[in-house]
């Protein structure tokens, strides 16, 4: 998903749950996993190749980390660990067919605002047939520079990221859908990492 998106999201999620400088800190680890070293060889960073376990792992892995750095009065590590997550977590909406698989259940009716989108179905996260788009390098690095994507797009798969992703309205009739998601998910992981805390870890954390 494109930066502009990650901070965003991320902003509408966490504005009125952390504080400014929190929010700042998680927006930056957010973006930072988008850099090119972690664009090769980190799939499960970005939900991309169908590694649902190593990016579920990947989440779990930097959930652990933020409550044995407020532990220890740093709150700063305990941000960037959140901001890691929080970029996988919002790359699941536009790297996999999570939101196509939810607006078919409304085929030949009109289908709900983005606003009602539901982040977090069961029954299509458990689905067996969820996927995420596959890079097939070099070619898919093409269809990343936007006026060459025409040209790239039809020698490469259905099953490519470059025909799956919703990074943007640029590629997706479904970005408005995927951002709703994407904002709504980030606000169920705050919850759901802020309960593991105590109520003086959780004040460090919010910094409010
Ligand atoms: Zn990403």
């Amino acid at each position: 998903m494109l930066i502009r998106h990650h901070v965003e999201i991320t902003r509408q999620a966490l504005a009125s749950e952390v504080g400014p400088r929190a929010l700042e800190v998680i927006i930056r680890a957010n973006v930072a996993q988008d850099s090119l070293r972690y664009q090769l060889f980190h799939d499960h960073f970005h939900f991309d190749n169908n590694q649902f376990e190593k990016s579920y792992a990947y989440i779990e892995e930097q959930r652990a980390l933020i409550a044995p750095a407020l532990g220890r009065g740093d709150a700063p590590s305990a941000w960037q660990a959140f901001g890691r997550m929080l970029h996988t977590v919002q790359d699941f909406y536009a790297h996999t067919d999570y939101i196509p698989r939810w607006l078919s259940r409304f085929e030949g009716q009109t289908p709900p605002a983005p606003e009602q989108v539901d982040p977090v179905s069961s029954e299509i996260l458990g689905h067996p047939d969820l996927r995420s788009g596959k890079l097939y390098y070099p070619l898919e690095a093409l269809a990343f520079i936007p006026f060459l994507r025409k040209f790239i797009l039809p020698h490469l798969p259905a099953d490519s990221h470059a025909h799956m992703n919703h990074d943007g309205h640029e590629t997706s009739a479904h970005f408005d859908y995927v951002f709703h998601a994407a904002v709504k998910r980030t606000r169920v992981e705050f919850e759901k990492t802020a309960a593991l805390f105590s109520s003086e870890l959780r004040e460090q954390f919010v910094d409010k």
